[in-house]
């Protein structure tokens, strides 16, 4: 007979733009590959259900990630297993019956989690319903390398994992091989099929059609060195001796909506778009000719995919800081703190040393792999077939012992 819909419930976090965009992805693919088969929902159920400090990631995470020192602390003594596990379960017990709730509501076959901290307190909600053997739950890693131990999770069906890298930790962290899948990062469809050519994408923006375009940004919160970096390329892409520019320059604020007022009201020398955030990086990052960027795992995958040569120029302290060898070890890119330093990088690949950008242009793209969040979705529906017909799940809530279908 017809199968019903499957639902699929993808728990994020907005902290950072990564974990919503790859979510997104997942979402995208889901509907391109299948279709109606499958219902997603892309929730973050800390925020609606729970209450403090689970519904307040989003800012915490910000704060902390400002006060770099913070973040530090908070992400290594975290590291042990006991301490994480231990203040989970802390949590788990107390909000319980709320995030169940949050679960149960969308009565999922499949939960999907794109967050370091949405293993432990869903798994053990499907432990309390019976449910572990019909659910099936799995992680999709979204840090490239030195990711937090709170993602490996032994009760899961599959760990994807962007990078050998992180697989070797799963490994080493209790996972079983059969549990884990590299298939790289899962970045939005769009990237991976995106069709315009980079003139018609110039036009498209109203970007200048011949001068290279170097792009600047800071992940999805505008975050690092954008300013003085700015300012540096304003003046060391403009040629004195001719009196014309040498390039130009697009700056991608994200969220930082202070960062680009005060840009918009800079004087440049050099053709310059200053941007909020924007809904489609993928037709920036084609239209441009090298990026500028913290570690983001996101904007990383995406510039390879567009095979953009990265200067990377800040990291988060902890999950971001391997991004940095994964790019400039693999000659996809370097890394300078000093915003002076990037300008003349920038200048010297749109001048004297072409070569450069165009062999870290090759590597880039040896390195993307577009078809991640394609082969993540395939793997999945893989897994639900596995389960046969989905009998109807006997979602109960325990709070009211309702059976809800
Ligand atoms: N992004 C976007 N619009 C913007 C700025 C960023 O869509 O204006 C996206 C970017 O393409 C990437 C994500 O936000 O997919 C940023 O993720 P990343 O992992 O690089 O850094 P995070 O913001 O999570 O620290």
């Amino acid at each position: 007979g017809a199968e019903r819909t499957k639902n699929v419930l993808i728990l994020m976090s907005d902290t950072g733009g990564g974990h919503r965009a790859s979510a997104e992805a997942i979402r995208n693919a889901f509907q391109i590959e299948f279709g109606d088969e499958y219902r997603i929902f892309v929730k973050d159920v800390w925020k609606e259900y729970t209450g403090w400090p689970l519904n307040d990631l989003e800012r915490s995470y910000k704060f902390m990630v400002k006060h770099v020192q913070l973040w530090k602390v908070a992400f290594h003594s975290t590291y042990p297993r006991w301490i994480h596990s231990f203040y989970l379960a802390a949590i788990a017990a107390y909000y319980a019956k709320e995030v169940e709730a949050g679960l149960m509501e969308y009565k999922p076959d499949i939960i999907i989690s794109v967050h370091p901290l949405m293993q432990h307190i869903p798994l053990w909600v499907l432990k309390w319903q019976g449910l572990q053997k019909k659910v099936i739950f799995v992680t999709v890693i979204t840090d490239l390398n030195s990711c937090h131990p709170t993602w490996f999770h032994p009760g899961v069906n599959r760990c994807y994992c962007p990078s050998q890298e992180v697989a070797k930790r799963a490994l080493l962290d209790g996972l079983e091989e059969s549990q884990i899948r590299v298939f790289g990062l899962p970045i939005r469809p769009s990237f991976a099929r995106a069709v315009l050519s980079k003139d018609q994408l110039r036009e498209e923006l109203e970007m200048d059609p011949d001068l290279p375009a170097v792009l600047l940004m800071g992940g999805g919160e505008g975050m690092g060195p954008v300013k003085k970096t700015a300012l540096a390329l304003g003046e060391s892409l403009f040629d004195k001796e001719l009196g014309k520019p040498i390039g130009q320059l697009i700056i991608v604020c994200g969220r930082n909506k202070a960062l680009a007022s005060t840009l918009a009201t800079e004087q440049w020398k050099i053709p310059v778009k200053v941007r909020g955030f924007e809904t489609q990086m993928e037709k920036w990052m084609g239209a441009c000719d090298c990026i500028i960027t913290k570690a983001g795992p996101g904007t990383i995958a995406e510039a390879l995919i567009r095979g953009l040569p990265i200067i990377l120029n800040d990291y988060i302290p902890g999950q971001e800081k391997g991004n940095v060898p994964y790019v400039v070890d693999n000659g996809a890119g370097v890394f300078t703190r000093s915003p002076k330093e990037t300008a003349r990088i920038v200048t010297e690949w749109f001048s004297t040393n072409r070569d450069e950008l165009k062999i870290m242009s090759e590597n880039a793209l040896k390195l993307a792999q577009p078809e991640a969040v394609f082969n993540i979705v395939k793997d999945i529906h893989e897994l639900a077939c596995q389960r046969g017909p989905l009998a109807n799940i006997p979602y109960m809530l325990t709070s009211s012992f309702t059976t809800l279908i």
